[in-house]
């Protein structure tokens, strides 16, 4: 049992000694089924493990976030699109600098970056 801010007792979540040795890094869980993979951690870029219970499939790195399929994909999804949209916002001011430049300037400009 636990107590939370109002002091009413609440039972403790169900696998809470399974998730506790997780978060500790374990090697021996019993019933679980553990291996790195060569995924990082969304949040801190860490090496993620993958942690197998029958069917399920859950991930924690060392820092200690954790995500379940779905949730890592959501979060690996995101930082695609934050990086192509990092991408074309570079690209359209690259492109918006050179606006009114004449096609002499842009190669020679072209050309000197290429060389350094
Ligand atoms: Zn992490």
């Amino acid at each position: 049992m636990s107590r939370s801010w109002s002091g009413e007792a609440k039972p403790l979540p169900p696998n809470l000694d399974l998730e506790v040795d997780m978060a500790a890094l374990k090697t021996k869980i019993c019933g679980v089924d553990r291996r790195t993979v060569s995924l990082s951690c969304p949040d801190c870029h860490c090496v993620l493990r993958e942690i197998r219970e029958g069917n399920i499939k859950r991930y924690r790195c060392r820092t200690g976030h954790a995500y379940s399929r779905l949730s890592l994909a959501e979060q690996q999804r995101t930082l695609v699109e934050d990086s192509l949209c990092t991408s074309l916002r570079a690209l359209e001011e690259y492109a918006s600098s050179y606006e009114n430049s004449s096609p002499a300037t842009i190669m020679r400009v072209t050309r000197t970056s290429n060389e350094n």
